[in-house]
């Protein structure tokens, strides 16, 4: 049968039994959205995968532990064939068929008397594509579907947000924004970006969104900051959509809870939407995991941004000094010395560090030195803010990987 004379429906399945017969591969990919759909779906098959077993556990579906006879589809809405055996999907077909059930037939799809479109969910919407069969073609213009509604491309004039989102946009890579964090970009009415993060997605803005460059805004810090809650708060109540895009994640090291609290003083919706922070992310692109399995059992994410000794500073460098993970510092390229003094007191000098500048942007760079030599190597490499320091074991992990040197 070709695709086009396919009739294609949506099904209310709640509390309707389904039966899947196969618990492989197969039978797993489709089984989430079944269990979704409110179906009372029971799996007949001697063998199950794991997943499928996990679905059994939390039971989402009920498992018979055998193999297919005849009077399983008896009350049966709808039947997936998806055994490894052609004979048992042509006799659950045709016993399917016999009771006028519809029959999915993973196998030979032409051979049944339903197919599974290339599906796919957004904000509220379902897609299901046809095509006669040919999957690729199908999976393809689905997921071609669902990037344009999430990048807005494909306009979606269903629920316009309202308020202001807090956009966390990972380190500086534009592929690194979530898929949410990208859709909402994609609805804004004004934008309020950082210095850092994904600036690059702000040229694919349409010409009349307004974006307020933060990193241009000409005040103190503090006054900085007033300012752009302000622009928030104003430009929400006047009915647009704000989105606040901020490098990382908005609550690490980002004041993004102060935006929230002045949003909510003003009665002003906020949305959060996480995102990959640097202190993570950027030591990943380095060869650098910020815990590994028999080295470090604990990462501690510091602000560097003033010096150990500052009366201004809440952090117990002299605790840090005393454990045996991972720090990870933020803001410290400049006083980076003091904090590898302040560390030495407790922990080797020839601990390694790992120096993340601009991570995951073109011009990323890495330096590899130790707490006796930081501050000496951060000076002879040049390292600029914004960089990433990390301290510990695992900062040294990268250097026994000789084919990724
Ligand atoms: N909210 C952000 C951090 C803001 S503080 C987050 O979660 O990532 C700013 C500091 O973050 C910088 O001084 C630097 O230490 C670090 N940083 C942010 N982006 C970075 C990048 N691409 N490469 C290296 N360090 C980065």
């Amino acid at each position: 049968m070709q695709g086009e004379q396919h009739y294609l429906v949506g099904l209310d399945l709640t509390g309707k039994r389904v039966v899947v017969v196969g618990g492989g591969s197969v039978a797993q990919r489709r089984l989430p959205r079944l269990v979704a759909s409110g179906a009372r779906v029971e799996v007949i098959s001697p063998e199950i995968t794991p997943t499928v077993q996990g679905l059994v556990d939390a039971g989402e579906v009920v498992w018979h532990d055998r193999v297919y006879r005849s009077g399983d589809l008896d009350g049966a809405w709808y039947v997936l064939a998806c055994t490894s055996d052609h004979g048992v999907n042509a006799l659950i077909t045709a016993d399917a068929t016999e009771r006028r059930v519809f029959c999915v037939r993973a196998d030979v799809a032409v051979e049944g008397t339903a197919v599974t479109p290339a599906s796919g969910a957004h904000g509220g919407l379902l897609l299901g594509v046809l095509a006669g069969g040919e999957h690729r073609r199908s999976a393809a213009v689905r997921d071609g579907l669902l990037a344009a509604l999430r990048d807005g491309t494909l306009a979606d004039h269903h629920d316009q947000p309202a308020g202001v989102a807090l956009v966390g946009g990972g380190p500086g890579d534009p592929d690194l924004i979530t898929v949410r964090g990208r859709r909402l970009l994609a609805r804004a009415d004004v934008v309020v970006a950082d210095r850092l993060g994904p600036v690059e997605l702000l040229d694919e803005l349409p010409p009349h969104v307004e974006v307020v460059d933060a990193a241009k805004i000409p005040y103190g810090r503090a006054a900085t900051q007033d300012f752009i809650n302000t622009t928030l708060v104003e430009n929400a109540k006047a009915g647009k959509f704000v989105v606040r895009l901020k490098g990382g994640d908005p609550y690490v090291f980002g004041r993004g809870f102060e935006e929230l609290i002045a949003c909510a003083e003003a009665g002003v919706p906020v949305t959060v939407v996480p995102g990959v922070t640097s202190a993570f992310g950027v030591p990943a692109l380095a060869d650098v995991p910020v815990t590994h399995r028999g080295v470090a059992h604990e990462v501690v994410v510091v602000s560097g941004h003033v010096a150990p000794d500052d009366p201004r500073s809440l952090v117990d460098w002299s605790a840090l000094a005393a454990l045996r993970g991972t720090v990870v510092i933020l803001m410290g390229v400049e006083r980076a010395a003091r904090f590898a003094d302040a560390l030495r007191a407790g922990r080797p000098g020839d601990t390694p560090v790992a120096v993340v500048q601009e991570g995951s942007t073109r011009a990323q760079r890495v330096v590899r030195s130790t707490l006796d030599t930081l501050g000496e190597d951060v000076v002879a490499h040049g390292i600029r803010p914004p960089a990433i320091i990390v301290v510990g074991p695992v900062a040294g992990l990268a250097s026994e990987l000789p084919f990724r040197t």
